[in-house]
């Protein structure tokens, strides 16, 4: 069995649809579950229609733009639009209108899956044609709790019902199925936090012991670089889940970062091949892909420092250093470098207003808090005395750190 996942980017119109057909069709007999994304940018309008609604305002024209989009797609498809298509639509309608009523993450939840059901269903009508394939809910076996928006996977029941549901049907025919999206113990949707389709193709491949599992995507595999920041990105032909794990760690935005420790676990390769350059190979990550590591460098804008300095003339010690990272625990903050020093201590996170605000709230009556923003964090992984040279130039360094194999720079 083999799992095959396909991002907004590959279906954002019917030539997508098509080329996604193709893949498929050459990929022969074998079993295939197939993970597919909401098309081209749907999720981003359903994230501005649940703020319209939350907020009561008026969202028709939001709503039937994004129904025109996959409208069009269907008839170019099919000439036709599907009926297991438009009973999404119309729950969509439903949940939009009552939604003001409803707390603001549970909202986003009951809607934002509609991305991911809409483009499966037509998706999966138009495969039907050529191959003999099935629509499935992955909402009925991906079990999660009720952390609304990044919502987190139980893996027993999720497993015990992807062996009891899903591979059944996989066996006879191939399934084609939603990514990024579960359902709590009562049954309401939830989603595993954004771009979470490539984590639901890991659980499946996990759940099922896929032989592999392949993303397809718009690049050519897994570059050094964003090849938007540094032009002479170069491609990995092989990786490991280690380096992988490191680099989105780092923030390369490679895949999603929850992908890897499942199939990790049970050493099932993961392949990041191109839809639009189907004959290459693209990179593979396995457990012992040990190449000689070529610098890797990630860049990560809008950042904020917030230093912490003792109001006393006491040591920033371990008992207030731990009093600060209990509370970015408790807000779920990831720091993404630290320094400390006799009376302070600076971290640097994604700069989002409402963290700094409760960052404010609750250190401010032991601490003297600065913040800084917005900066610039770059990283080298596995550094080579050039590979400096390729930083941007002309920068003011506000924190600089260098391991035996990273290097890493807050830039202003
Ligand atoms: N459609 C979701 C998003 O855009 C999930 C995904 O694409 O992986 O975030
Ligand atoms: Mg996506």
């Amino acid at each position: 069995m083999q799992i095959f996942k396909f991002g907004g980017a590959s279906v954002k119109d019917a030539t997508g649809v098509k080329n996604l057909a193709e893949i498929v069709s050459s990929h022969g007999s074998q079993k295939l579950v197939i993970v597919v994304s909401a098309m081209g940018k749907v999720t981003n309008k359903l994230e501005e229609l649940v703020k319209q609604a939350h907020a009561g305002a008026d969202f028709s024209t939001a709503l039937a733009e994004l129904k025109e989009y996959h409208h069009q797609i269907a008839e170019e498809l099919l000439g036709e639009i599907p009926s297991n298509y438009l009973a999404f639509e119309k729950s969509l309608e439903e949940i939009l209108l009552k939604l003001s009523e409803c707390e603001p993450m549970l909202a986003y939840d009951k809607v934002v899956p509609h991305g991911e059901l809409m483009s499966t269903s037509i998706i999966a009508e138009y495969l039907n044609k050529t191959v003999k394939c099935q629509w499935f809910d992955a909402r009925s076996i991906i079990r999660t709790d009720q952390y609304f928006t990044e919502a987190n996977v139980d893996w027993v029941v999720t497993e015990k019902q992807v062996i009891n549901q899903l591979k059944p049907l996989a066996e006879e025919s191939v399934v084609v199925t939603q990514g990024f999206i579960g359902s709590d113990l009562e049954g309401n949707s939830t989603t595993l936090g954004r771009e979470g389709s490539d984590y639901t193709g890991a659980i499946l491949a996990y759940c099922l012991n896929a032989e592999c599992f392949t993303v397809w995507k718009d690049v050519p595999g897994i570059l050094n670089a964003d090849p938007r920041i540094l032009e002479e990105a170069e491609q990995y032909e092989k990786l490991s889940y280690r380096e992988v794990t490191e680099m989105t760690y780092y923030g390369a935005q490679v895949i999603h970062p929850k992908t890897l420790k499942p199939i990790a676990q049970k050493s099932i390769p993961l392949m990041v091949r191109s839809f639009q350059d189907k004959a290459k190979a693209g990179t593979t990550i396995a457990s012992d892909n040990t190449t000689k590591m070529i610098p890797c460098f990630v860049f990560k804008g809008n950042q904020l420092l917030v230093t912490a300095q003792v109001k006393d003339h006491s040591f920033m010690d371990e008992k207030k250093l731990g009093l600060i990272l209990q509370v970015l625990d408790l807000l779920n903050i990831k720091i993404n470098l630290m320094q400390n020093s006799a009376l302070t201590f600076s971290f640097c996170i994604d700069n989002k207003d409402f963290k700094s605000r409760r960052i404010k709230e609750l250190l401010n009556r032991d601490f003297i808090l600065s913040f800084e923003s917005p900066l610039n964090l770059a990283t080298i992984k596995n550094y080579t005395p050039d590979s400096f040279n390729k930083l941007p130039w002309n920068r003011t360094v506000i924190m600089e750190q260098k391991t035996s194999n990273n290097y890493q720079v807050l830039y202003r």
